[in-house]
Parts: C-alpha cells; structure tokens; sequence
C-alpha cells in the first residue's frame, strides 16, 4: 500500500505548502519507501495561527453555544470511530506500534477523550456568581478559552497524544494548529480529513507538517496564546525558554526513566503478567516505561530471571499481525541510537539477554535487552534509551530502593510491585514522580497525566487538563448587585 499525500490543511481547505519540499514515508518494518508527505514552511504556519485566530473569533466558532459545540465535538468523535480501525493500522504502518496496541490506544482512544472532553465541557458553569470576600457585592467568575493553541506531538502515540490537547482545546473553545511529528503526519492529515467531514468550521483545527523549524517558529509564533508540547526533554526546554521569554504558557510533556520498584514480598507471576506492559511497551517507545526495574538483593537472581524470561517471551514481528507483542523501531537512526546504548551497557553492566538484532532480514528491529548488576550512576540507567532495553539494579532495603528511584532527573511514570496494595501506596506516596501505578501501569485518562522534574510541567488529562486550556477572569459588580439581579 502507498500513502502519497501533497496538502496541508489550513483555515478549512486542503492547500499544497508553501514549500515543493516532500519526504518519503519509510516503513519501520520493511525499510521501504511507502509514501510521501509534504514538508510544511514557515509561511504555512503564518497562515495556521491567522486562520485559527480568526475562527477564535468568529460567529462559526467563537460565537457558538456550548452546545453546539459539544454538538460538533461529538460528530468529530463519530467520524473517528467510523475510521479507528483504519487511523490505528495507520499509526502501526508509519512507527512500528503493534496493532493490538494501535487498535486501543490510536483507534479508540482519541474519540474517547473528545466524547469525555465534551462532556466536562458541558458540566463545568462558564461562569460563577461569588460573593466579594469583604462582603461587598459580587463578582462574576469567567472561564474563557485560552485561545489559540499550538500543539506539538512526537511520534510515538501521535493520535492518542494529539488528542490529549485536541480534544481539551477545543471542548474549551480553543482554536488548534497541529505540528505532527515528521514520522508520524499522514494520521494528522486523517484527524483533518475527520474534521472536515464533522463540519468544523475553517480555521479551528489546521494541519501543518514539518520538522523542529516549522515547530520553533510556531512556539514563538505571535498570534498563538498557549503552546501544548510532547516530545524530548532537549525540545521542551527550547520550548519553554521561548515561552517563558514569551510569558506564554505551556504543557510539557517530556521524557522519562521510571522505576519499577520490586518489593521482597512481590509475587514473581504478578511481575512476569505486567512487565510487559509495564516496561516494554510499544517497543521500549513509551515516555512513562519502568526501565529500571529496582530489586531486593536477596532476590535479584529470582527477579533478574523473571525479567529476562518475559523479555525473551515476547513475539516479535510485523507491526500488523495482531500475534506481534514487539515490533521495530520508528527509525534506523532511533535503532542506532538504541544499538548506542546497549554497546555502553556491555560495557558498564551483565548483558542478561538480547543486546543483537532479531532474526530478520529487514525493517528496523532490536532484540529486547536486559542488563542486570546495573549501577544507577552508569549512562544506561540515567538517560531516556526509548527502546526494549531493561536494567535491573540492585537494593538492600526499602529506604535506598526510594533513594535509586528517586535518584534521576526524570520523574514520569513507575510501578511498585508487592502482594500488598496498603504498603505499595505507601512506597508509591514516596516516589517522586507524576504517576506510579501497583502492580500494573496503565494510565487513568480520567486522572491527570504528565510529570516533575526534567520529565515537564503542568498535566494533561482530567479534569485538570481541561481547565489548562482556559482562563479566568473576574468581573466586580458594583455594590448595588445582588445574586438575583445577574442570573447565569
Ligand atoms: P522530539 O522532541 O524530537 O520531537 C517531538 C516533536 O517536537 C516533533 O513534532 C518535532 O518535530 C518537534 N520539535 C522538535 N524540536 C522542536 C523545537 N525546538 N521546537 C518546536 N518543535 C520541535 O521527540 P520525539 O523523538 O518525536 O519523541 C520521543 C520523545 O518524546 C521521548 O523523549 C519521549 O519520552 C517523549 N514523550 C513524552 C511523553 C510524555 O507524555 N511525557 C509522551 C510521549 C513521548
């Protein structure tokens, strides 16, 4: 199959960028050639942040009733369910996700958030009556759109995370423009193609593809009043630098290096049935992944052992055939990078299994890797590898596990694992870290997601992730007022 796409979406018209730039769609599986996407410019981005500008203000969007607009969120959400089968093999074809994964996370969820985002939208009051704290009258509490949003998204979940700002923003009366990831843009030209054919009216969702130029001049971008950013650490801190010259707010999501903590009680089949899932998923191409997996001295043969058996466990192969449990990296560079990584971690740890390339004559694959007897100050414990390379390091009691845990510079995700919940949350009270699940991670889209330290700030997801995408204002009524006078 080929996927051969020539135009933007911009101010509701599909238009050819600015620039004759193309690139070529590679197939991480195969390696080949599968497509070609146009390459945005900055004058493509100008013409983003004008329309959604406009349509912020127009009577088509900006003056429309909540529930007109929840009206419209809900018909997008329709649309995407139509196509989730199609949009999930589309992100499995473009980063190598296995579909099993792609069918929940890129084909249901994002219409599950728009549906959920809509129906916060629709309970939370525009505005509050409150009486003045001096007794003195009223104030009138306003929740306004933030205003135009520029979201940013990296490859690895690129519908799911596109939707973690789409659908808050625009349930929010938010305008968007999206930059997707240069290997991930064909499903953002679908999420458009969706948008148009749910009737969103021009300018409240545009499309503009291209690499970290095209998204630097969008952060620093005049018209735009709030920057929503998933990607590295390195780009968050660009981004927040301009932002805060800016003083333009911004959510970073950024990366990670989670701890799993293994307590001396933890059950090893509990352990064997989440790691997976937990450590490993999508790849090792997962921001929140319990890469360091954290264990009692005295059973650290044991557990090293369990690790190595579910990283030895896994099915590797084609991202589309749904008996896949490992599939390959987004990219030869992302391979090398991760082939980097475990050269260090031969020379620095026990190579406990994997560290080569699987059998296979193509496509961009890695075997998963375990590294035991690992020290928490060596290279493969300290930074984000972003590929199934797992290092288990040793502990001698609870308080040093916290220590280890809580010695890095990110903190995203982590598990605790122990047959008992009331002392995991105890242990898990004491990580610090933005989300830490017992004896599983999966995240909560209901509860608010994202992470402390050089892992971002602020927080998607929630409640919490609608109100970022809002701004207050207080309006004084005079003395005279009453609650009565001024109904909602
Ligand atoms: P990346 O930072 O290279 O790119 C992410 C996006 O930002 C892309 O669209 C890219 O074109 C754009 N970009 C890059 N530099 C930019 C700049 N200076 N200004 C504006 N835009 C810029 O990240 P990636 O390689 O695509 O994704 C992997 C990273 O994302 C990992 O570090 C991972 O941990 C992180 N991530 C974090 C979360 C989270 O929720 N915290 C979720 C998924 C991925």
């Amino acid at each position: 199959m080929s996927y051969e796409r020539t135009e933007l979406f911009i101010d509701g018209r599909w238009r050819a960028p600015s620039t004759a730039a193309t690139s070529t769609v590679i197939s991480p599986a195969t390696g080949a050639a599968i497509g070609t996407i146009p390459q945005g410019g900055t004058s493509d981005v100008d013409a983003a942040v004008d329309a959604a500008g406009r349509a912020l203000r127009s009577k088509e969007w900006g003056a429309i009733s909540l529930e007109e607009r929840v009206g419209l969120l809900s018909r997008l959400a329709t649309e995407l369910e139509r196509t989730a089968a199609t949009r999930a093999e589309l992100t499995s074809v473009q980063n190598g996700m296995p579909i099993t994964l792609s069918v929940g996370a890129e084909g249901a969820g994002p219409p599950a958030l728009l549906r959920y985002y809509a129906a916060i939208a629709a309970s939370v009051p525009v505005e509050e009556r409150r009486p003045r704290l001096d007794g003195k009258g009223i104030t009138v509490v306003r929740r306004e759109p933030v205003g135009v949003v520029a979201a940013i998204v990296p490859w690895n979940y690129p519908q799911l995370l596109t939707m973690f700002k789409v659908a808050p923003a625009l349930a929010a009366g938010c305008t968007v423009v999206l930059k997707p990831a240069p290997e991930t843009t064909l499903d953002a030209l679908e999420l458009a193609a969706a948008a148009e054919r749910a009737g969103l009216p021009p300018g409240v969702l545009n499309v503009v593809s291209g690499g970290a130029d095209v998204g630097a001049h969008l952060v620093a971008h005049p018209g735009v009043h709030k920057v929503a950013f998933t990607g590295s650490t390195g780009a968050g801190r660009a981004i927040g630098e301009i932002c805060g010259r800016l003083l333009r707010p911004a959510t970073l999501e950024l990366g990670g290096k989670s701890a799993a903590i293994v307590l001396d009680d933890a059950d090893l089949t509990t352990i064997t049935q989440g790691l997976a899932s937990s450590s490993l998923l999508n790849n090792g191409q997962t921001c929140h992944l319990s890469t360091r997996i954290l264990v009692p001295r005295q059973r650290a043969d044991e557990v090293l052992g369990a690790v190595v058996a579910v990283a030895e466990s896994l099915t590797i192969g084609d991202p589309l055939d749904p008996a896949t449990e490992l599939g390959p990296m987004v990219s030869e560079r992302q391979r090398r990078r991760v082939e980097d990584y475990i050269e260090l971690g031969r020379a620095g740890g026990v190579l406990a299994t994997g560290g080569g390339r699987p059998d296979r004559d193509q496509g961009w694959f890695v075997e998963p890797t375990v590294f035991g007897g690992v020290r928490n100050d060596s290279r493969i414990a300290r930074e984000e590898i972003f590929g199934p390379v797992l290092t288990v390091i040793g502990y001698d009691d609870l308080d040093e596990a916290v220590t280890i845990a809580n010695d890095s510079e990110y903190g995203l995700g982590g598990t605790v694992w122990t047959a008992d919940i009331d002392r995991g949350l105890e242990v898990a009270r004491r990580v610090e870290t933005g989300t830490i699940g017992i004896n599983f991670y999966d995240p909560d889209l209901g509860a608010p997601f994202g992470g402390v330290k050089s892992s971002g700030l602020g927080r998607e997801l929630g409640p919490e992730g609608f109100f970022a995408y809002q701004q207050l204002k207080s309006i004084y009524l005079p003395q005279s007022a009453t609650p009565g006078d001024y109904p909602a």
